[in-house]
């Protein structure tokens, strides 16, 4: 008909995504936050409220708290999505909707999908887990969500040379986000171009390598960051509060992903460390994206969390220094720990440790 409503090679990419999802179908938008808040606005009309994880990316929770009520009157409760009780007491008969990533950014709390999807449906809600840090790991269709959505722009695509996003439910929900009429996809008009589609489509056959190779490093690194003392969060660690949790749920193939935080306790040493990481180490890039086949680097707070108020960052637990490293593929493993671990003792890791104990 018309290449914003239906287009052959987003179809290829988004019939790859739905089999990568376990999902009846899928469709590709231009970004991850139009993924989300097509969604959001297909699901809820106006007036109506959302429940959603205070721990979420920057602009999803601008989205939610400064977007949605001032232009469609829907609000949102932000509450600790491993708190039950918080989220039934939150609910009122205008909720449509439970909010929440997978595996948080920047926090990496794990959300409890097939929990929060016994209370979605018990309450008529729909649930929607943003899987981004998360592809292959989690399957958050299995565990029990209705609609998963992603930000392909991440480990999905894996090049960061593209900006996409998916949504991947059942076919009926798929349908009415193209609706001539009503669908958000189709007359907000957020599609993917073809040619983005064709390039990712390319991509997804060494998905599964790259997130094995992700975590692999990732939890190699962060076990030795735990041993030397360093401040470390990784849902591969047992120290992690969700770590048995996650053992429950994810596919051990993949591991439990390829992003670690190290809270270097104040953001003037965080951003030393960074500095030094990329200026003088050669580690990885400072940059707010992640899910490269190079290091990522950025201090959460300043950053991709830049969003919110001082008092929703400390409340979801996103300290000042917090780093997230998205752990890349390239060098060998032995030459990026070299690297890793010489900066940490340019920065002065003895007495940063003193300080963060
Ligand atoms: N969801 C998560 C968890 C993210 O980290 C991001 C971006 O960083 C997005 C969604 C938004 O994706 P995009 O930048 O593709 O719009």
């Amino acid at each position: 008909m018309y290449g914003r409503h239906f287009n052959p090679t987003v179809y290829n990419l988004s019939k790859q995504l739905a089999a990568l999802e376990g999902t009846e179908a899928t469709y590709c938008s231009a970004s991850g936050m139009s993924a989300i808040s097509a969604t959001l606005m297909q699901l809820c009309d106006a007036g109506d409220h959302i429940i959603a994880s205070n721990a979420i990316y920057g602009s999803t929770y601008a989205l939610l708290r400064d977007l949605l009520p001032a232009k469609t009157g829907i609000t949102t409760t932000r509450l600790d999505i491993t708190d039950f009780d918080a989220i039934e007491a939150a609910i009122n008969e205008r909720t449509r909707v439970i909010y929440t990533e997978s595996i948080a950014n920047p926090t990496l709390r794990v959300a409890d999908i097939p929990r929060l999807s016994e209370i979605a449906k018990r309450h008529g809600l729909k649930l929607v887990v943003d899987n981004t840090f998360s592809p292959l790991i989690l399957s958050p269709k299995a565990l029990g969500a209705d609609i998963v959505v992603h930000s392909l722009t991440k480990f999905i695509n894996g090049a960061s040379d593209h900006i996409a996003g998916a949504i991947c439910a059942d076919t009926d929900f798929i349908q009415q986000l193209m609706d001539l009429h009503t669908g958000t996809l189709m007359v907000l008009g957020p599609t993917m171009d073809a040619q983005v589609a064709f390039n990712i489509s390319l991509r997804i056959p060494h998905l599964p390598l790259r997130m094995a190779e992700h975590s692999r490093r990732t939890q190699l690194f962060a076990a030795r960051l735990e041993a030397m003392g360093m401040n470390v969060t990784y849902p591969g660690l047992q120290s992690h509060p969700d770590y048995q949790l996650i053992g429950n749920m994810h596919c051990p193939d993949y591991g439990y992903g390829g992003i670690l935080t190290l809270d270097m306790g104040a953001s003037e040493r965080a951003n030393e460390l960074l500095d030094l990481l990329q200026n003088v180490h050669h580690f990885g890039f400072v940059a707010v994206s992640l899910g490269y086949f190079d290091t990522l680097m950025s201090c959460s707070g300043s950053s991709t969390s830049s969003e919110m108020t001082d008092e929703d960052r400390s409340q979801a637990h996103i300290s000042p220094g917090l780093v997230r490293l998205s752990i890349g593929l390239t060098g060998t493993r032995e030459q990026r720990w070299g690297q890793l671990t010489d900066a940490l003792e340019t920065v002065g890791r003895s007495n940063s440790l003193q300080k963060i104990a």
